[in-house]
């Protein structure tokens, strides 16, 4: 199939692309992954910063294509630190010897469909070349760091990070008076652990965010050893879930139980910990009276933590709970008890410069040695746009893209043949347990080029109507929840300019792999195979 010319490109060797890697090799295919990291790992190689760790309890937030990956490895903790899950990745990486076909340190900067060869003809910024039959987008959908364009950010004196590309030889505060733009979900990992080393942190903050306790401790061994007994069993639950977690939800209304009984069961969510808190009733994120009760839940638990009534109404957020993805902390909110940390709201008056000193608004000047921008990413896109991708008739997917992404089921885009992306804009991706999700992908898209191989056809391609279809419906879905009720990134609000479209599919996990099944056993419904 190859023809001297690769079967596959893959770009990202984070989770997505070291899976595609292995996936391909086990369908005969020749592929090759770039990256622009040293290593694999992706969002675990790049975000370093103190307290980074993931939000969906480890035991659940790895790899399920080989049991006895998942029999042998060890999470040591409920939610697993960053450099224990870019242990696992480099395990991953090891095991299923995936280096030789990945080249590291270079960064894709072209990728344009030779139509006369029916090729991936793609370009590193260091000008080298690589082509494949097939290329698949493995850039992950929070890669792409976002710095917003401050005036005066040159000029700034002290040191500056980004809690997305971290130094790998970590930073120490100590001594240090520092200063942490954002509150969102690195913000508040890090805000507990740089409060606990800097001399004074200050906190920017333009909008609040909900946040529930982690309570994170070591794994029990029983329940390791519980889980491990069925792995299997927890897995195939986790996919008929909404979000392909193995939960419960509650399946009763917030509004049909008593006050006594709704104020129990947040209790007991917020006492057990984690993302689980917006499963408390089945009507949350649908209903604004049912979602009220458990916003007020929590902005009750802020005004109980947080000592100083100001700094707790500033801190409490006004807009529906899960709207933005929810976050996970160890000690945030009390972390604004302490003395040596400021909390200083630019919602009205943002800031205005950053200054050789630090930063500036409302006629006021905060001094800091060093600045941490936890200002999040072009999320879904930005990784993808920031690459110069050209399909048929030299069509720019950044045109294409203009006024939002437009996608076939999250995997491909009518004008640009043999090119797939995993957890692409309009899949669940951001939506569910990205790992199972990214699974799912991979499969169905190896297995759409073995089909393509199997049944001799150069060029696979989602036909316009179909590809229109799956947009409208991921819009119609979006807008029957809460979610497109306040500025989140999954509409693009944190960007400036970008267009404001609900990017991830809202339908759940289970209905989607219902569809995307649908359409492989249908032959391939809705693409145009030649
Ligand atoms: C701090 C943080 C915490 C998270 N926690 C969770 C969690 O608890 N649960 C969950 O489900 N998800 C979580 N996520 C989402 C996380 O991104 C996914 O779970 C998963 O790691 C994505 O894997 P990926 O391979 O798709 O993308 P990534 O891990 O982002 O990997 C993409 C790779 O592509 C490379 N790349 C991009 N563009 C190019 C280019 N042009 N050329 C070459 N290489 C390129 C990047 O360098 C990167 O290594 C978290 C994300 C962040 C940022």
């Amino acid at each position: 199939m190859s023809g001297g010319n690769l079967d596959l490109v893959i770009v990202g060797a984070g989770f997505a692309g070291m899976y595609m890697l292995h996936r391909a090799r086990k369908l005969g295919l020749s592929a090759r992954v770039i990256e622009a990291g040293s290593g694999v790992g992706g969002t675990w190689y790049w975000n370093r910063y103190p307290g980074a760790r993931c939000d969906v309890e480890s035991m659940q937030y790895s790899y399920q294509f080989d049991d006895a990956l998942q029999q042998e490895w060890d999470w040591s903790e409920r939610y697993a630190p960053q450099p224990e899950i870019l242990r696992y990745a480099n395990h991953v990486a090891d095991r299923f010897d995936l280096r030789r076909d990945i080249t590291f340190n270079a960064r894709e900067t072209t990728a344009a469909f030779d139509e006369a060869a029916n090729l991936w003809r793609l370009e590193t910024d260091s000008g080298e070349r690589i082509a494949g039959r097939f290329c698949v987008m493995a850039t992950g959908c929070l890669s792409s760091w976002n710095m917003p364009r401050f005036k005066g950010l040159e000029q700034f004196q002290g040191k500056r990070y980004h809690t997305g590309q971290w130094p790998h030889e970590g930073v120490d505060f100590t001594g240090l008076r520092v200063g942490v733009i954002g509150t969102g979900s690195s913000a508040i990992q890090s805000i507990p652990i740089i409060a606990g080393q800097a001399a004074q942190l200050t906190v920017f903050q333009r909008t609040p965010n909900y946040t529930i306790p982690a309570h994170n401790a070591p794994l029990d061994p029983e329940y390791k050893r519980a889980i491990k007994s069925d792995y299997a069993g927890m897995r195939a639950r986790a996919k008929q879930t909404i979000p392909g977690i193995d939960f419960k939800l509650n399946p009763k209304s917030a509004l049909e139980v008593s006050a006594e009984e709704r104020q129990r069961e947040y209790e007991a969510r917020w006492a057990a910990g984690g993302l689980m808190f917006g499963a408390s009733f089945a009507d949350i994120s649908l209903s604004k009276a049912a979602n009220d009760t458990a916003a007020e839940f929590v902005r009750g638990k802020i005004r109980e933590i947080v000592h100083d009534p100001k700094v707790a109404e500033l801190l409490a957020p006004d807009y529906t709970i899960g709207c933005k993805r929810l976050c996970v902390d160890t000690g945030y909110w009390a972390t604004f008890n302490r003395p040596n940390v400021a909390l200083v709201d630019v919602s009205k008056q943002p800031i205005e410069e950053i200054t050789a000193k630090g930063v500036k608004l409302a006629g006021r000047e905060y001094e800091v040695d060093a600045i941490v921008f936890a200002t999040g990413f072009d999320a879904m896109t930005g990784a993808l746009t920031k690459i110069d991708i050209r399909g048929v008739g030299g069509l720019s997917l950044r045109d294409k893209w203009d006024h939002g992404p437009r996608t076939y089921l999250g995997l491909a885009m009518a004008g640009f043949p043999n090119l797939f992306t995993v957890t692409g804009p309009g899949s669940p991706s951001v939506l569910t347990n990205m790992l199972p999700s990214i699974e799912q992908h991979v499969e169905w898209i190896g297995d759409c080029i073995a089909f393509a191989r199997d049944n001799g056809k150069q060029r696979v391609e989602p036909q316009a109507q179909a590809e229109e279809a799956w947009v409208a419906h991921v819009g119609e879905l979006a807008g029957a929840t809460l979610r497109h009720t306040c500025n989140s990134w999954y509409q693009g609000a944190n960007i400036d300019g970008k267009p404001r479209v609900f990017m991830p599919y809202i339908g759940g996990f289970p209905a989607y792999v219902k569809t995307c099944n649908q359409v492989a056993a249908g032959g391939y419904t809705g693409f145009a195979l030649s």
